[in-house]
Formats: C-alpha cells, sequence, structure tokens
C-alpha cells in the first residue's frame, strides 16, 4: 500500500465564548495574533491533512496551527509532502525519519516540523487502521472514558467575567478549568468560583514575565493552590529561569513550545517543569509524543499534553492519553462553534472514543466545504 495523495485543507469556524460583547476587544493585533487564545478571535483554525494511499484508504492528520498555518501550509506543499508521495505506508517509520533528518536544517521546531507531525498523524492513523485496530488499542493504550478539561479563552483579565466563566464551566459539569489570564485578580476571582476543594484550577499565562517577575507573581499566587502555571516566563523554553520559578513553590507546566523530543529533554534535565505539554501537532507527531512519554516516565514528571485543537489532533491526543493515567484529562477548548465538524465537539466533561480502526476522524464534509479557507493537493 503506498501513499497516494496529500491534501491539506485549511478550514476557520466561527465560535463565540459565551460572553456579552466583549469590552477591550478589536482587530487582533500583531502582539497575539499567534495566539490562540487571545481574546481578540472570533474564529479558530486548523490546518488538517488527508492522507490517500492507492488502495483508497485515507488517514488524517494536524500540523500546528493558528496564526501559523499559513506558513505550515508552505511548507507542506513545498517541502514536506512531495517527500512521502509513492513511498510505502509498511515502511512510515523509516520514511518519517529519512525526512526528519533530510529536513533538519530548518530547525528542531517551527513549520517543517509541525508539517512533519501532522503526516506522522495521519501515517498513524493509516497503520492502526490496517492493523484493524483503534490507535488507542494499536498503541498500547486502555480504553476507558476520558475526562476532559477546559481551557478558557483570556476574558482579557476582568475578573467579573472570569468569574462568570468559571461558574459556567462548572455548571456544565467541568472540574479542571484552565485560564489564560495573566492578572492577579482575574486568577484570583476564578479560585472564587472554583474553590479548592471543588476543582482543580491551571493558569496559562502564555510566557510574558521575566524570571524575576515570575517568582514575584509565583509568590503571591501559592495561597491559590493552583494545579499549574503554565509556561510563566520568556523565553519559553529558558529551563533555568522555569527551575528557578519552580523553587517558590508553584507547579510549573510547558513543553507546548519546546524544540522536540530533545527540547522536553532540556525541561526534565534541568528540573524546570512539574507538568509536561507536548503537543502533538507540534513536537513531532505521535512517534515524538510516545518518546516523550517514555522520557517523562525515566525523569518521573507528569504528562499532560498541551491539546487546542478541534480537528484530528484533538482525536491524536485524546488516544495518546489512554496510555497515561487516569487523572490525566484533554485539553478541549471551552467556546461554541458556529457549526460542528464532528459531533464530538459538542463538548461534555467526559468523552469516550469511538472503537472503530485508527483515528476514528469522521468529519462533516459540508463543514470542511462551508468553512474551507484554502487547500492544496499534493499528488
Ligand atoms: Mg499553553
Amino acid at each position: 500500500m503506498k501513499i497516494r495523495s496529500i491534501e491539506v485543507i485549511r478550514i476557520g469556524i466561527p465560535f463565540t465564548a459565551g460572553t456579552a460583547e466583549r469590552k477591550n476587544v478589536g482587530q487582533v493585533q500583531d502582539d497575539d495574533a499567534f495566539n490562540a487564545a487571545s481574546p481578540r478571535h472570533r474564529r479558530m483554525e486548523s490546518l488538517m491533512l488527508k492522507v490517500t494511499t492507492d488502495t483508497g484508504r485515507v488517514g488524517w492528520g494536524e500540523a500546528f496551527g493558528h496564526g501559523s498555518n499559513p506558513a505550515t501550509l508552505t511548507a507542506l506543499t513545498a517541502m514536506v509532502a512531495p517527500l512521502f508521495i509513492g513511498t510505502a505506508l509498511a515502511d512510515h517509520l523509516h520514511t518519517l525519519e529519512v525526512a526528519r533528518r533530510a529536513l533538519h536544517g530548518f530547525g528542531s521546531t517551527g513549520p517543517v516540523v509541525y508539517a512533519l507531525s501532522g503526516i506522522d498523524i495521519a501515517l498513524w492513523d493509516l497503520a492502526a487502521q490496517v492493523a484493524g485496530q483503534p490507535l488507542y488499542q494499536f498503541l498500547g493504550g486502555t480504553a476507558r472514558p476520558l475526562e476532559l478539561y477546559a481551557s478558557l479563552v483570556s476574558y482579557g483579565g476582568d475578573p467579573e467575567e472570569v468569574y462568570r466563566q468559571v461558574s459556567r464551566a462548572r455548571v456544565q459539569g467541568f472540574r479542571k478549568i484552565k485560564l489564560h489570564e495573566t492578572r492577579f485578580e482575574a486568577i484570583a476571582a476564578a479560585r472564587e468560583a472554583l474553590p479548592i476543594a471543588e476543582g482543580q484550577l491551571m493558569v496559562d499565562v502564555n510566557c510574558p514575565w521575566t524570571v524575576d517577575e515570575a517568582a514575584r507573581m509565583a509568590d503571591r499566587l501559592s495561597k491559590l493552590q493552583l494545579t499549574w502555571l503554565e509556561e510563566p516566563v520568556w523565553p519559553p523554553d529558558d529551563a533555568h529561569g522555569l527551575a528557578a520559578v519552580r523553587r517558590h513553590g508553584v507547579p510549573l507546566s510547558a513543553g507546548e513550545n519546546a524544540a522536540g523530543v530533545n527540547g522536553l529533554r532540556a525541561l526534565f534535565e534541568q528540573n524546570a517543569i512539574d507538568v509536561a505539554q507536548p503537543s502533538v501537532a507540534k513536537v513531532g507527531g505521535i512517534g515524538a509524543m510516545l518518546e516523550v512519554f517514555r522520557l517523562a516516565r525515566r525523569y518521573d514528571v507528569k504528562v499532560v499534553p498541551h491539546c487546542f485543537y478541534f480537528g484530528p489532533g484533538l482525536l491524536a491526543v485524546a488516544h495518546l492519553c489512554t496510555l497515561l493515567p487516569a487523572d490525566v484529562a484533554v485539553e478541549v477548548p471551552f467556546i461554541e462553534f458556529e457549526q460542528l465538524l464532528f459531533p464530538a465537539l459538542d463538548f461534555k466533561p467526559q468523552l469516550l472514543l469511538d472503537d472503530v480502526p485508527g483515528l476514528g476522524f469522521r468529519p462533516d464534509e459540508t463543514v470542511i466545504e462551508r468553512y474551507c479557507m484554502e487547500r492544496a493537493l499534493i499528488a
């Protein structure tokens, strides 16, 4: 069985976040155009890959993502996807390794690695289909309902809105809730809405602070007993800086922006984090995620994958989470899409993977047609 074609499909689906017409909302600005949780976004994108074999079998993947999509799409069409056309599915791990080596000069993270991640996911989907097993089973995971955690968009630091939204997520049944806020008052309001005894609160600040600023904030936040503080320092891969902040007693998470498996390893070696957050569509795909899982076990670091996705990347993370302890929840954006790409996006606090071979991604083709921004076929 050989790869006949790879189609790249960029879609953007409008969403609402359950807010009244928000204050401080204007055009997406340069400084947050690449942050999917920005309060200014009204549409969420997915860069999906549809890999078709010469027998007509279809595997799906997703490459990161959001504001990076034009660059990742170009990387896919101009360089990465052509390397896979005509290759045998049975050799997929070898082909991926050859491609990684051929393209290593483009860096250990960024659009080329994102592109390879997307293809890797699709090839694992196909391999599991050929084996006749759901991907989780093919990977050695355990069938079980997966808990989801609600990853809230930013409400621009408005404590009242944060309180209202955390309460809304609780009413929907979520007991693990993550903010994208940097103001102490907004974070404290969330803790009020979700008391310590009643749920876990995580805070993603998207790498804004110097090490000293982050340390001071960690001191203030320690009484709120966060489950983790995510990416507190700039730059995000400053392992020494993270390790210094971590000594202030607030559990830290990072890893979404690590440069591949070795970037995660550097965080482990420096004792920089309590929770590792590799991102399947950025780090190198499913193969790289499995390597990170093995490394994390060796360093005794908890893994909770990053997953601000709603396409094949989300399902890939869900399958992978069956390999992790039962208390690891899958991140889902706390938004309401104008139309659902597939039914599971009507997020409940639990997700049960379909018992079908492969990834089980069966998108609504009419939704793809309606919200397609750009597509390219490499054959
Ligand atoms: Mg994050």
